[in-house]
């Protein structure tokens, strides 16, 4: 329930200034900075008219009953909307729920999937293992294809076209408008994971009809909530996307919302200084003789670099190191083992730095995951001059 007189203007306030403001309803009236947050099963109507008529109308944010949301979640969904540039948004428990939502709401028996092969491992899982079982057909493709590729591979019953870019791990930037405009041509709904652009990517603009979040990584942004989030551009989408995750039960906790609400606000800030830090530690490494490649779209002369450029406004604190294919897998964990400053561990987004040795864990049926052991890096926000020199130590213990 945003306060109208003091909303911030999308078009007159920079994002920091949005995300500061947003969703802060009755400041000047209550004087407290936050929104509170709203705990319930049980909401209580008027009177059983008004009930009846709420219920008619119990997908689009008519409270009737606590799975369907409450303010908390509203207010988060408002965040997200206006971090990506949609009208309306529908949280959920986890980023994966928030895969599985918008895939399962417009795919149906007959229907064919395309996926980009550098897919987020779960996501590839439900694809591969849960939806054939209601016969629901994935082909995957190479994340660097081209729209006449994507031509070639389409076929009467292809329905959705997803999109994950950079691609989890291997950091492919895929040509998203290139590829809508295949997907737009045939009538198909195309739907992106863009937690790695969240907002310097804007996936409306961009001919995208739904943007997956998971929330978990920057909005919450210390690594201690999961919740995921699908955003669309107008109210036809929104109601099936509304429609199915209300029907499959899908629910996030109040308590969640209000610790990314409160994540929010320092994201800019966070999401830049990380940002910068990480493109100053991959140029730092560019340069070590042990590192064959750096994968951040953000540095010049990386892979995807320049759709990058095109597309984005901004970068992202993950990244990926490619090492010299002498390095065994016995080498590489002791480099990771070595690092004093690193957590060892998935997820990212958080305040802190963590490494994730990725070979060996990599599906990939269409492409070749890496030309050698490899390492996903996430720069949190610690002093990029200790952040090096402890790179630099574990680095110094590797074999010459
Ligand atoms: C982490 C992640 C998800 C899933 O989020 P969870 O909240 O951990 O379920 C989805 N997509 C990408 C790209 C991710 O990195």
């Amino acid at each position: 329930m945003p306060d109208d007189a003091h909303a911030p203007d999308p078009k007159k306030h920079g994002f920091a200034t949005r995300m500061s403001h947003a969703a802060r309803p009755h400041i000047r009236a209550l004087g407290f900075v936050n929104p509170p947050v709203y705990r319930g099963s049980t909401v209580t109507a008027q009177s059983c008219e008004m009930r009846r008529e709420n219920a008619k109308n119990r997908f689009n944010r008519v409270m009737t009953y606590g799975t369907q949301g409450g303010p908390t979640h509203y207010a988060l969904e408002d965040v997200v909307a206006e971090i990506e540039g949609g009208t309306h948004c529908t949280i959920t428990g986890t980023g994966l729920a928030a895969v599985a939502v918008p895939l399962l709401a417009w795919l149906k028996s007959g229907d064919r999937c395309l996926m980009p092969d550098s897919v987020y491992g779960p996501a590839r899982n439900l694809a591969e293992n849960v939806m054939p079982n209601w016969g629901i057909e994935t082909t995957f493709y190479d994340p660097c294809i081209d729209a006449e590729g994507l031509e070639a591979l389409w076929t009467p019953n292809t329905r959705v076209l997803y999109l994950e870019s950079p691609g989890s791990h291997t950091f492919e930037v895929q040509d998203v408008p290139a590829l809508n405009t295949v997907a737009k041509r045939h009538g198909a709904i195309s739907m992106i994971d863009n937690t790695w652009g969240i907002h310097s990517f804007q996936p409306f603009a961009h001919g995208c009809d739904v943007s997956i979040q998971a929330l978990t990584k920057y909005v919450g942004g210390h690594s201690d909530i999961l919740l995921g989030s699908v955003t669309v551009a107008s109210e036809a989408h929104h109601l099936i996307v509304r429609g199915h995750a209300s029907s499959m039960g899908h629910y996030a906790s109040p308590d969640d919302c209000w610790l990314a609400l409160r994540g929010v606000r320092t994201m800019p800030v966070r999401l830049k200084h990380q940002a910068d830090s990480s493109l100053k530690v991959a140029a730092w490494l560019a340069q070590r003789p042990e590192i064959l490649e750096v994968r951040h779209p953000a540095l010049p002369g990386a892979p995807g670099h320049e759709i990058w450029k095109r597309d984005f406004d901004g970068g992202c604190s993950l990244f990926g190191i490619v090492f010299q294919p002498r390095y065994s897998e016995a080498d590489i964990f002791a480099f990771v083992d070595g690092l004093k400053l690193f957590g060892i561990g998935a997820s990212w987004g958080g305040y802190e730095c963590l490494a994730l040795p990725t070979n060996g864990m990599l599906v990939r049926r269409v492409t070749e995951p890496m030309p050698g052991q490899a390492v996903r890096l996430h720069i949190g926000l610690e002093e990029v001059a200790d952040i090096i020199a402890d790179l630099e130590q574990s680095l110094g213990n590797l074999p010459a």
